[in-house]
């Protein structure tokens, strides 16, 4: 008998069929004799909704009340779970994150989880139920309810395997796995059996909604095997973990994209100490995210500074940086919302020349022109217009032959 975690996203319980379905499935698992935690997202689009309503209600919804109304989303679907279970037999029982335990510290919509006390957990699986928890939800030392931020249910599911020692962490949506390419955009693109902590954490941050990074992040930490697949097929899924052997392997494992990219150059700044921080500061103060920056070699003490944040954040970012710009004797401030980031990704790449260069004349041939680029060990990414991104994410599958033999797992 092992104990298995399993988490199921906002798709799979979006209605009432698909919760008795997801629950079918929980009862499959525990009668091959499995102990089963399971935790589940909010109903469809529900966390969006709420965002919502509390938008209409203010312009600026208090942030402790609006972790207490986001949590009710997946208070809901864990509680309609359990029903389900109950009704096909089952004794289930459905927790609150505060019941499960999760401590989280006091940072409203962006809670880190400190630690688990999983007494109330292992108490009720001794006692044969089916676990159900709430996801993206914990409480502070305060006692307030808090969340993870968007996405977070994933995060609680790693949490809970760790904390629990479960031998796998499976999570289950309405994609059947990880593939070298968005199949909806590369028809060619395939799926893998396998991939490791690195490449996934480098995937799941430059694009693909497999998964969560922090996810990741945690399973690696902890050891964690997931299993990404879909619930709503047999598709045995993609197994994420830390055993993948890397040099048999094609060099790039996978493609990934993101649209929702918008730049920012503040143009003609003084080359001195303290602009940078002048500049990231305040935004940082401003809660927006920064992603990549980019800043020229200088000439005659001038250079330029670049850096890109969500689409929906360019309007707030402009109106930080603007005065700041001028208040630092930089010439101008431009912004284009309209980019895209292409990513080639794989651990192979490590130590090996020529990738960059195969990746810039493909878009050369191509005729895409590149932004800006950055780099990781194991990842290229190039920042370019968003009406080129499906032409690049094709054009880079085939020329690093992504799916050929080799890199069969
Ligand atoms: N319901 C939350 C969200 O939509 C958390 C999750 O789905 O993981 O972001
Ligand atoms: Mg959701």
């Amino acid at each position: 008998m092992a104990l298995i975690v399993q988490k199921y996203g906002g798709t799979s319980v979006a209605d009432a069929d698909k919760i008795k379905n997801v629950a079918r499935r929980i009862i499959a698992r525990k009668k091959s004799g499995d102990q089963v935690v399971v935790v589940v997202s909010a109903m469809g689009d529900t966390t969006d909704e709420l965002i919502r309503l509390a938008y209409q209600i203010t312009e600026r919804p208090d942030e402790r009340e609006l972790d207490v109304l986001l949590s009710t989303g997946e208070v809901v679907s864990s509680t309609l779970l359990a029903m389900a279970l109950s009704d096909m037999g089952y004794e289930a029982i459905s927790l609150s994150g505060a019941q499960a335990g999760i401590q989280t510290d006091a940072n409203h919509s962006r809670a880190r989880i400190l630690g688990i006390d999983a007494k109330r957990i292992v108490s009720e699986l001794k006692q044969g139920k089916i676990v159900i928890v709430a996801g993206f939800q914990g409480i502070s030392q305060e006692m307030d309810v808090t969340t993870l931020g968007r996405g977070g249910s994933d995060t609680t599911a790693v949490a809970l395997a760790a904390s629990l020692g479960a031998k796998v962490c499976e999570r289950y949506t309405d994609v059947e796995g990880v593939y070298t390419a968005d199949p909806g955009l590369v028809p060619e693109a395939r799926q893998l059996t396998e991939i490791g902590y690195e490449e996934m954490l480098e995937l799941a941050t430059y694009g693909s909604k497999a998964i969560h990074p922090r996810a990741v992040e945690l399973g690696e930490l902890f050891k964690i095997p997931i299993l990404v697949a879909s619930s709503f097929t047999d598709n045995p899924g993609t197994l994420i973990h830390g055993e993948v052997s890397m040099e048999v392997r094609n060099k790039v494992r996978s493609i990934a994209y993101d649209l929702d990219v918008a730049k920012i150059t503040v143009v003609g700044v003084p080359d001195r100490p303290g602009i940078a921080a002048a500049l990231f500061v305040p935004l940082a103060k401003a809660g927006i995210s920064v992603d990549t920056i980019v800043q020229n070699a200088s000439i005659n003490n001038i250079t330029d500074l670049t850096f890109t944040v969500a689409k929906s954040e360019i309007d707030k970012a402009m109106k930080v940086v603007e005065p700041i710009a001028n208040s630092i004797g930089a010439k101008e401030c431009v912004s284009d919302p309209r980019l895209g980031k292409v990513s080639i990704i794989g651990t192979g790449m490590q130590n090996t020349p020529g990738f960059a260069a195969r990746m810039f004349s493909t878009f050369s041939e191509e005729g895409i022109n590149i932004q800006l680029i950055t780099t990781s060990e194991i990842r290229i990414t190039c920042i370019i217009d968003e009406s080129r991104v499906k032409d690049a994410v094709r054009a880079l599958h085939r020329v690093f032959e992504v799916t050929s033999k080799v890199n069969q797992t």
